[in-house]
């Protein structure tokens, strides 16, 4: 396995860095930015195939090839083509627009390019070669029992952390770690009646977030309430989001242990919300425990599997391949990483995926005890490496053929995502120069790309930015995600004229330079509220200036005289306030405004002055107007921005 340049290739062979992609996409090679890894034998397949390409003009695309791709392979930037295609070849295209053959010869020929269509399978039949649908619902014959999965909920400080690590303590057999086991975002317990899958993320923000995105991932949800405590805002959030799930629920009534404990009184107070417990005569099961001296556990487990027995939970391991997110995050040595549930067949080490617009092939594999596998069956949680990036929560994960297929569909999902998002207006906005542009160009809103290391801090950036608002200007987070800013974040920063955020993440050499190229700034922050406070600012600045005149004096024309180099001037006296130099000013005559301007000259006794205040004489001249009369008032007032 080397590590080798796309760029180092095309110079070696005398083509552009997007001939070099283009060849290796057509012989199902992977690729990150510049970079790609190769067996040996593979090296020199590639080598052989551009060494064909050797100095020619040759572009080698898919039938359908839209301008994106195009521009790819001709180095070019799209919205040269666009341009192109709309001058030269009168044909209005957009990025994805699928060139006929003629007009995509003719394009590449006005840069010197020939065209050699390539006939094996293209990018747009890619879909149809998923092997697993995510409509998977399907009756499955060789269905089995699965493990339940768990998600704890409950107020802040009812113990649901502690009730997971005791269960976790308590029941995980850790093989590798001598005790310490991983956290991934999920674990299992093993009981002699069954396995059980927690997820680890308690509180609903994560549960929300997922169904959200329509990935129902819990079975049964146990709702934590401290003994001492009762129901809380929070224990009544976590009721509503249960129920709307429709998802069963075991209730642990936890911190039995304290003195204060009142069991009863938290029944008695679930029963007004309509959750009606076993002991009050209704359905749903309740467990006294404490998750501090861990009594009343082994009940509460044994009850989520009696629960779990109701449900008639199964899945087909040998069936097609489904599963979800359950977190993800960009790890620096290893690259993402994701903690993926996997809830129909089964996953393999070298599956080929896809999730949302991510794609890889799995390079490693392993489970919740930080022990490397090589399969997963359903309602087992693992963590994978392989994806090019970080996929969200919540999203699915598919399987695909290979990883060409992977690419094509992750490609693609990508590029449909960033035309979606893409919005008219191409202004490339400048936080510190904002207030500029606002005034020349009209700009109202400020469009944002956030990019965070971990998707918690993606979701509080982005809560953060969106309460940044004010009447005149509004702040869009256009996109959100983990991961360094890239290219294709540039493309979309460029097209809706937006700037880059990054939280903990910066941009690698090759990303500024291609920023600078597009002219998208990339601001990176470290500290959350410095990026919040630089947001505020701009916005500030960005606000129409708000202006109210302030009167300084009026004085009266008393004489008009002309002067042999200067020519008219207005022999005045000041009789309240001053005058002033470059002041603003109205003249009436008779009550009537005969002149609106400015003070361009004031003179006294032939001497240029600055001011003059009420009682003095003074000679003035206006900008552009000479027709004063002896008896004319003149008023001279300042425009003062008016801060909010
Ligand atoms: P979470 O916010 O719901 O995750 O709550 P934590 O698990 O962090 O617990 C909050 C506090 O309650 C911690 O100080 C725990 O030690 C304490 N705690 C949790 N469970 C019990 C319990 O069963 N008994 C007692 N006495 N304290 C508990």
């Amino acid at each position: 396995m080397s590590s080798n340049s796309i760029a180092t290739l095309a110079k070696e062979f005398e083509i552009t860095p997007g001939q070099v992609t283009s060849v290796l996409s057509e012989l199902g090679v992977l690729f990150d930015g510049d970079e790609f890894v190769a067996e040996a034998d593979e090296l020199s397949i590639i080598k052989e195939t551009l060494g064909e390409q050797r100095g020619q003009k040759v572009l080698v695309l898919a039938p359908g090839a839209n301008v994106r791709d195009i521009a790819a392979s001709l180095d070019k930037q799209p919205q040269d083509l666009i341009k192109d295609l709309l001058l030269k070849h009168k044909t209005p295209a957009q990025l994805t627009t699928s060139l006929a053959p003629e007009v995509a010869e003719k394009l590449a020929g006005g840069y010197g390019f020939s065209i050699k269509w390539q006939v094996a399978e293209t990018k747009t039949e890619a879909p149809k070669k998923l092997i697993a649908s995510t409509a998977a619902v399907k009756p499955i014959s060789g269905a089995q029992h699965r493990p339940p999965v768990v998600t704890i909920m409950g107020h802040v400080d009812h113990g649901k952390t502690s009730l997971l690590d005791y269960i976790r303590k308590t029941r995980v057999v850790d093989k590798e770690h001598g005790g310490i086991t991983q956290h991934i975002g999920a674990y299992q317990v093993e009981l002699p009646e069954g396995k059980i899958t927690f997820l680890d993320t308690p509180g609903h923000a994560a549960f929300t977030a997922m169904r959200a995105r329509g990935a129902q991932v819990t079975d049964i949800a146990i709702l934590v309430v401290a003994a001492d405590d009762g129901l809380m805002p929070q224990t009544l959030e976590a009721i509503g989001h249960i129920k709307a799930a429709g998802v069963p629920m075991v209730i642990a009534i936890n911190k039995i242990d304290k003195p204060s404990a009142n069991p009863d009184k938290v029944m008695q107070m679930l029963m007004a919300q309509e959750v009606v417990v076993e002991a009050y005569g209704g359905q749903v099961g309740s467990v006294n425990v404490s998750a501090l001296t861990g009594e009343g556990v082994p009940a509460l487990l044994e009850r989520i599997l009696l629960e779990a027995e109701l449900l008639d939970l199964k899945a087909d391991p040998r069936g097609d391949f489904r599963g979800v997110v359950i977190e993800a995050k960009l790890d620096k040595g290893r690259g993402a990483v994701a903690t993926i549930l996997v809830q129909e067949g089964t996953l393999k080490i070298s599956d080929s995926i896809v999730v949302g617009s991510a794609f890889g092939k799995i390079k490693a594999m392993t489970d919740y005890t930080g022990a490397s596998i090589k399969e997963a069956g359903p309602s087992v949680p693992v963590e994978i490496l392989g994806l090019n990036e970080v996929p969200g929560a919540g999203d699915k994960v598919e399987a695909a053929e290979n990883e060409k297929v992977a690419r094509a569909i992750g490609e693609q999902r990508a590029t449909e995502a960033r035309d979606k998002s893409l919005m008219t207006g191409k202004r490339k906005i400048s936080l510190g120069d904002l207030r500029r542009q606002m005034d020349e160009e009209d700009v109202k809103n400020l469009n944002l790309i956030v990019k965070a290391d971990v998707q918690g801090s993606v979701e509080a950036v982005r809560g953060l930015l969106e309460k940044v608002k004010n009447d005149e200007v509004e702040v869009k987070v256009i996109y959100a995600g983990v991961g360094q800013p890239s290219e294709s974040d540039i493309l979309l920063a460029s097209a809706a004229g937006g700037i880059i955020v990054g939280f903990n993440v910066k941009a690698d050499a090759k990303t500024k330079t291609e920023a600078e190229r597009a002219k998208v700034e990339i601001r990176s922050y470290n500290v959350i509220y410095e990026l919040i406070e630089d947001i505020e600012a701009a916005v500030k600045g960005m606000l129409a200036p708000k202006f109210e005149e302030h009167g300084l004096g009026t004085a009266e024309i008393r004489l008009v005289f002309k002067l042999t180099r200067a020519g008219f001037v207005a022999g005045s006296y000041v009789q309240e306030g001053m005058i002033k130099r470059g002041a603003e000013c109205r003249v009436r005559r008779a009550g009537e405004i005969v002149y609106t301007g400015k003070i361009d000259s004031l003179k006294h006794i032939k001497q240029d002055v600055r001011e003059m205040t009420a009682g003095q004489e003074c000679g003035i001249q206006f900008e552009n107007w000479t027709d004063f009369k002896e008896g004319d008032l003149v008023e001279a007032f300042e425009m003062v921005q008016i801060m909010d």
